[in-house]
């Protein structure tokens, strides 16, 4: 309680006010007691000394009777219990009740003398010269009942003093003092009781209150307060409750919405981080660790730097920062990925308050540019040699070959020849770029039933002429059972005939052809198996690619395009099936296509 600064700002000053208060009242109460206490002595020794200047009125003005005056008033003196002392105006003791006058000295000094001398009366309270003791005395003239001066004989007049011991007094004092002294400490300790009370009771709720408002900074927003009594302190509890209330809905908010923007950045492909105007992250997605190498776990709180180790970005980060102004950079290749990273400054107006990064991998459409690089080089460089061909013999026939009857129908078969592969090649990729933009976008080929027994028969029939001029066998093994699959037969019949067309071209004269066609599980198999030249190990993966032949110029003069497999590969991907190859250079290749059944 003592602890509470409230407490004692209200409790302490009151404490002392009534100490303070207590104390004068005490002080005042003692010097009032004094005080009356001395003016009941100082009027009783008034009364006193008249009888007693009255009582020695007799030997003071009879010159006779002046040797009985000191014994008289000894007698007097012992009677009434007070100190007398008479004295000549000049100050000479002639008489005194407790002492011998010859030894005492002048009195004309002594203050309650003069006093008398000057005004008629005088009072005096403090130790006696003579007897060493507290005194109070009171001196006056000597005068009659009738207010008459004592005259002595040889005319002097005559003063009497008159004193009592103060021990007594000062006994008393001490009593009365003592007692007003409990009291006033009983009074102290009552008032300071009921202070007590009052303070600590206006105090509990103030401090309830504050012990409330501190849980409620410390983020306890769960918890209220309640008071029974009214008035501003139940009225400050329910503001605080109603604060509580608003707070805690509004944290419950502010959570939400960072939830839902959580959530929402971690299902982001795109990486984002947010960070304060000195660069320390404040929110950062997985996407964001994935995309420019770093743990995600690890990254808030601390600096861009220390997270994002690429210069580009670092550098970035500070120009947006310092000239608030929105940038957008290409970074990569970063671990094979590229990057467009969008910088701006959020707000998007006014001063900036921290920094928003978005990492967009555009890896993907970098490579199909690449690839559509390759692409165009490629087609160019294919469609180059047979038209320079074309072209160079049909301006020597125009020279005058024409007229050669030797030369001429060999131009004209390499004319034919080289026309030949344009007419391949624009054909290929016509049904390449079809077939591409149909697995591209994900459409299944035109659908329909497809019995692939007659599929390959018509391949078969398709090449027989290529095959029987190079006094090749060709061999079918088609399971009788074989069930229909759904697809496109023509795309089918295309990449069989492919297959057998390759194993043609790639195997010598009198070579062996087979082509098998089985179910097995959900797929439909169709091996196509020659005993030719082969494919070298390094070079089987990169075959199905458009425009790759492991030997370019025997390709060509086959009339090969270099497009044939990969046709094959885009019309098993468009039908969900695959395409495999196992080779052995001089002993020959399998090439197996499985569709999916059903
Ligand atoms: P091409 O029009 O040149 O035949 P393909 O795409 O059909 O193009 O084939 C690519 C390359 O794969 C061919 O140039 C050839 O080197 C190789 N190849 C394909 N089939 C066979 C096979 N049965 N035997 C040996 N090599 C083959």
């Amino acid at each position: 309680m003592f602890t509470s600064p409230f407490f004692r700002r209200l409790f302490l000053p009151y404490l002392l006010l009534i100490c303070a208060a207590t104390a004068a009242v005490g002080v005042f109460a003692a010097r009032t007691v004094y005080s009356t206490y001395l003016e009941r002595q100082t009027d009783a020794l008034r009364q006193n000394l008249r009888l007693v200047s009255h009582a020695i009125s007799v030997q003071l003005a009879a010159p006779s009777a002046a040797s009985t005056l000191d014994p008289e008033v000894k007698r007097i003196g012992a009677a009434i219990g007070n100190r007398i002392t008479i004295m000549r105006a000049d100050g000479v003791v002639i008489a005194d009740s407790e002492a011998n006058p010859p030894q005492m000295e002048n009195h004309r000094n002594r203050p309650e003398f003069q006093q008398a001398f000057d005004r008629g009366e005088g009072v005096s309270a403090r130790p006696s010269g003579t007897i060493h003791t507290d005194l109070l005395y009171l001196a006056q003239p000597v005068e009659d009942l009738d207010g008459h001066p004592i005259i002595g004989p040889a005319g002097e007049r005559y003063y009497a003093r008159l004193a009592v011991h103060l021990d007594q007094l000062h006994h008393n004092l001490n009593v009365l003092y003592a007692g007003l002294a409990t009291a006033a400490l009983l009074a102290i300790v009552a008032a300071g009781a009921i202070c007590f009370y009052f303070a600590r009771r206006h105090t509990a709720p103030i401090s309830d209150l504050t012990h409330f408002a501190d849980a409620l900074s410390r983020g306890d927003l769960a918890r209220r307060t309640y008071r029974d009594e009214k008035g501003e302190i139940a009225t400050l509890a329910t503001s605080l409750n109603t604060m509580a209330e608003s707070l805690s809905s509004l944290v419950d908010q502010a959570n939400k919405d960072k939830a839902e923007l959580l959530t929402i950045l971690s299902s982001m492909s795109e990486g984002v981080i947010a960070t304060d105007t000195r660069q320390r992250i404040l929110i950062v997605n997985n996407a964001a660790g994935k995309l420019l190498g770093f743990e995600t776990s690890a990254a808030v709180g601390k600096s861009l730097f220390e997270v994002v180790r690429n210069d580009q970005v670092i550098k970035a980060a500070g120009e947006v920062l310092a000239r608030s102004q929105r940038k957008l950079i290409s970074v990569g290749p970063l671990s094979t990925r590229h990057l467009d990273v969008t910088l701006c400054p959020f707000p998007t107006q006014g001063e900036p308050q921290g920094l928003i990064v978005v990492a967009h991998d555009i890896t993907q459409s970098f490579q199909y540019q690449e690839l559509r690089k390759e692409f165009v080089a490629n087609v160019s460089h294919e469609l180059r040699t047979p038209l320079t061909v074309i072209k160079g013999f049909v301006e020597t026939l125009q020279d005058g070959a024409w007229q050669d009857q030797r030369k001429a129908p060999e131009y004209l078969n390499t004319i034919h020849r080289h026309t030949n592969q344009l007419t391949n090649l624009v054909s290929d990729l016509l049904e390449l770029s079809k077939l591409e933009s149909q697995s591209g976008q994900g459409v299944a080929p035109r659908s329909a039933p497809v019995d692939l027994s007659f599929v390959i028969h018509k391949a078969q029939e398709l090449l027989a002429p290529a095959v029987e001029k190079k006094r090749q066998t060709l061999t079918l093994d088609v399971a009788p059972d074989l069930p229909e699959l759904s697809g496109n037969a023509d795309y089918i019949e295309r990449a069989i005939a492919n297959l057998i067309d390759n194993a043609s071209k790639y195997t010598p004269e009198s070579g062996r052809i087979q082509v098998t066609a089985k179910a097995n599980g959900h797929y439909a198999i169709v091996e196509v198996v020659d005993n030719g030249i082969g494919i070298p190990r390094e070079d089987i993966p990169r075959i199905f690619e458009r425009f790759y032949r492991v030997d370019r110029s025997r390709s060509r003069e086959m009339g090969g395009t270099g497009l044939g497999l990969s046709i094959v590969k885009h019309v098993a991907q468009v039908h969900g099936g695959q395409i495999e190859v196992e080779s052995t250079p001089g002993q020959g290749s399998t090439f197996r296509l499985k569709l999916p059944l059903g």
